[in-house]
């Protein structure tokens, strides 16, 4: 076994009804503040939803402080462990939904009433190699990009909230059939899937505790998950798959295998590439050429490049665009 890491990542939510959130909200910062945790924490009428870093030590005192809390006594902790910190500071924030899909009262599904079946990450495993299943990814595409379950369906989705929208336009794929859905921690598919159902599809069922608790399952062991898990803290990515590594990420630029998330250097695009090294460095780190002439380039700035520099680096760009075969 490998030896215990110092530090520890904890995944959490719960759907439960909170009274006064706001105020909670001050509360609970000053409480993990005082206790030396770091992370996000969402807090809203509907529930809590967070993932801290702390020592050992700290991350037992949260949750025992919080199994004594009759509010979020229910709460099951996902629990990595971590070499340090996963972030850089404590924030609780108040929300009117703990993940957004914005649906008007009519459309809201209250998930304490009604979610899909859960399964185990054994069952699930099973099911997944069904024939007449559909596995469904509710993640938006660049956690999908990273890694993914094998033959899921990849939404065309930047953001959660365009995810009942794709639904509705792609209803064919999934009436009649078996739909099994997972996200990171279930959160997502804890919120989705009871609308899912309202809105006709009927035979679905989620992964219990998401992808983090599948990769840990010490039977199924991460197994027919390829590439590596999108997360939203300092980690960015964590292994799933303890049996095999199937790197399914492609770089943006060459489209050679790629685990390497960086942000586009222009600070208004700031999307999510994946890049090696030497594409960061030979396209400045920029998604495409207007963000690699932008005049607040950051990685332009950082690394103090000349005039001289940065155009060398450009007719090398356009050199090759000039020598590529037309067509492929
Ligand atoms: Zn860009």
């Amino acid at each position: 076994m490998a030896e215990q890491q110092p530090y520890r990542v904890l995944l959490y939510y719960l759907f439960t009804h909170i009274e006064n959130p706001e105020e909670v909200t001050q509360e609970h910062l000053d409480f993990c503040k005082d206790l030396g945790l770091r992370g996000r924490i969402l807090i809203a009428e509907e529930g809590i939803n967070g993932t801290v870093s702390g020592t050992i030590e700290q991350t037992d005192a949260y949750m025992e402080a919080m199994k004594n809390d009759p509010r979020f006594k229910d709460i099951v902790f996902k629990i990595e462990e971590s070499a340090e910190h996963a972030f850089k500071k404590m924030h609780v924030r108040y929300r009117s939904e703990l993940v957004t899909l914005r649906m008007d009262e009519e459309e809201y599904v209250d998930p304490r009433e009604r979610t899909a079946e859960h399964l185990t990450p054994k069952e699930f495993y099973e099911e997944m190699q069904r024939d007449d299943v559909v596995i469904l990814d509710t993640r938006n595409t660049y956690e999908y990009d990273l890694g993914h379950f094998r033959g899921a369906v990849r939404p065309d989705i930047e953001a959660f909230r365009e995810l009942p929208e794709w639904i509705e336009n792609n209803k064919d794929m999934l009436e009649g059939k078996r739909v099994l859905t997972y996200c990171t921690g279930g959160i997502r598919c804890e919120k989705f899937t009871g609308w899912m159902q309202e809105s006709g599809i009927e035979n679905v069922a989620q992964l219990e505790g998401g992808i983090i608790s599948y990769g840990q399952d010490e039977e199924v062991e991460g197994r027919l998950w390829d590439g590596q898990c999108y997360v939203f803290d300092q980690r960015i990515s964590v292994p799933v798959n303890q049996v095999e590594h199937v790197v399914v990420g492609r770089d943006h630029f060459t489209g050679e295998p790629c685990e390497r998330y960086v942000n586009c250097a222009n600070p208004e695009c700031d999307t999510q590439i994946l890049a090696s090294e030497e594409s960061e460095y030979k396209y400045m780190r920029a998604c495409c050429h207007d963000c690699r002439v932008h005049p607040r380039n950051r990685y332009i700035a950082a690394h103090e490049l000349s005039n001289e520099e940065v155009e060398r680096r450009l007719q090398v760009i356009e050199k090759e665009k000039q020598n590529e075969p037309v067509n492929t």
